[in-house]
């Protein structure tokens, strides 16, 4: 356990933020009177105002040792405009990270960005018009972010700018839900319920989302809202039958102006759900993007992680959409798949780079409160993978041998190797829906059990959120309180 004690500042979210950076399997708590306390690690910040400047004290003590101490006088830094406090917090959380890089000897590629959206950072610094010098200053020496991951985040802004640039503020996605699956991979925290436990109620879910997909249409109808693009997740869609699979492409086809779409993306997801008539349905209703997903290519991994599919089953699969015509295909992998060592990796990418998908997105293994892998803590003891960022490195390499390009990313909380997500494409294969949901320009309105609708204010870039229910037999029965609740945020 760490112990913390803040002085003149209440920011313990941010503390804790930096602090699990370092150590990330500790708990910290927050006392008084630290600075005398005998054991374990302490640490102690303490803000103070003094007349136009503030002062920072940080104190880092193990076993009533002194093992830091720094006081520095500073102005808020504040490059976007934002409030005082927010400055401050930042500020607290940066001189803790130079405190703790200074103790411990580590430092992150990272730095003490710990936000889920980095490239964001990039474009409000483009939009005060800061240059890249500039900001490549204020990454790498402000936010210590390494220059090669200052440079991954300048290329991606740059090719996310082009769909950004051209998107109107009258236009919108959609996000459908479709919350089943064949099985609970090891590390799902998606909304995702077994297929065979729920074949009953997918008859209801449907209907209850057809009333959801009128009702949203009543909504973009009379708020003059164009859709933008149309990405139909979850769980994996194609785990439910023909005929339900194809009720629901017919009410989207028929509510939306399908025409109009930059974008219409279907997860296939899973193998195991595939068949060559449910990929000739998604082809006929207009889908222009799949997404078939191995994760990885090695059998003993796939069936560790409890995928009820061969690495063969994808090869087939990959092969059976291209024969139906699907011209744009992205495959997920992630790196630091539990017992994966780097040759394991190689061959997943390598299988990869032969199928060649107009797409593929890279993954960074995290644990996530809501997977297995935490709720039976014990079962697989997970450590995290220590080739992680090898293998993202040999991911980098692949993707541009497959010419492809990086094009968003995200970041999680718990990721091995405190690392990224990363999405690569061909050019002119970029997701407008990915980049949308990244750099959250664009009021999403998301459909169906677990869906969360964004509505973005452009005067102000703030946004409001609505949830939908998780549960399956919550959402058929309170579908109208759902769209109530995207309703009210449109006022
Ligand atoms: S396929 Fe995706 S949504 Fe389904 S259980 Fe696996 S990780 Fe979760």
């Amino acid at each position: 356990m760490i112990i913390v004690e803040l002085k003149g500042h209440d920011y313990l979210y941010q503390v804790k933020d930096v602090i699990k950076l370092f150590f990330e399997n500790n708990t910290v708590e927050e006392k008084k009177q630290v600075l005398k306390n005998k054991s374990g690690i302490v640490i102690y910040t303490e803000l103070k105002k003094k007349e136009n400047q503030f002062e920072l004290e940080t104190i880092i003590l193990n076993d009533g040792i002194s093992c830091y101490k720094n006081a520095h006088q500073f102005e808020p830094f504040s490059p976007i405009d934002e409030s005082e406090e927010k400055a401050l917090k930042r500020e607290v959380k940066r001189e803790l990270y130079i405190a703790l890089s200074k103790y411990t000897h580590q430092e992150f590629p990272w730095g003490f960005l710990t936000g889920i959206r980095p490239a964001k950072l990039v474009h409000k610094l483009l939009n005060k018009e800061l240059n890249y010098r500039e900001i490549e200053k204020i990454f790498q020496k402000y936010y210590f972010v390494s220059r090669e991951k200052t440079q991954l985040l300048f290329d991606i802004a740059k090719r996310e700018k082009e769909i950004l640039d051209y998107t109107k503020p009258h236009m919108i996605s959609i996000y459908i839900g479709i919350p089943f699956c064949k099985s609970r991979c090891l590390y799902c925290s998606f909304t995702s319920n077994p297929i065979d436990k729920y074949k009953n109620s997918v008859s209801y879910y449907i209907k209850a989302l057809k009333a959801e997909i009128k009702g949203v249409k009543q909504i973009i109808k009379e708020k003059g809202y164009q859709v933008q693009s149309i990405y139909i997740g979850g769980g994996t869609p194609t785990s439910i039958d023909k005929i339900h699979l194809e009720e629901l492409l017919t009410e989207v086809e028929k509510t939306f102006e399908l025409n109009n779409l930059s974008e219409y993306t279907l997860e296939a997801g899973r193998p195991d759900s595939i068949t060559r008539e449910k990929l000739s349905l998604i082809k006929k209703y207009s889908v222009n993007r799949i997404s078939i997903n191995p994760q990885t290519m090695n059998n003993k991994t796939l069936k560790m992680i409890g995928r009820k599919h061969s690495s063969k089953d994808i090869i087939k699969s990959f092969h059976m959409a291209r024969e139906i015509g699907f011209k744009n295909i992205n495959m997920d992998v992630i790196a630091g798949l539990p017992d994966e060592t780097i040759m394991d990796f190689h061959k997943t990418i390598k299988d990869i780079k032969t199928l060649n998908p107009e797409s593929l997105t890279v993954h960074t293994m995290a644990v996530k409160r809501a997977s297995k892998l935490t709720e039976n803590n014990g079962i697989i003891d997970f450590t995290p993978n220590k080739e992680t960022p090898l293998m993202i490195n040999m991911a980098s390499e692949y993707a541009k041998e497959m010419k492809m390009h990086p094009y968003y990313l995200y970041r999680q909380k718990n990721m091995a190797g405190k690392l990224e997500n990363i999405g690569y494409s061909k050019k002119g294969f970029e997701s407008t829906y990915n980049i949308q949901i990244m750099e959250e320009k664009q009021s999403i309105i998301a459909l169906g059990a677990g869906g969360i609708t964004k509505i973005v204010y452009p005067n102000d870039d703030s946004i409001k959120r609505s949830f939908n229910v998780k549960s399956v037999e919550l959402y058929i029965d309170s579908v109208d309180e759902m769209l109530k609740r995207k309703k009210s945020l449109m006022l």
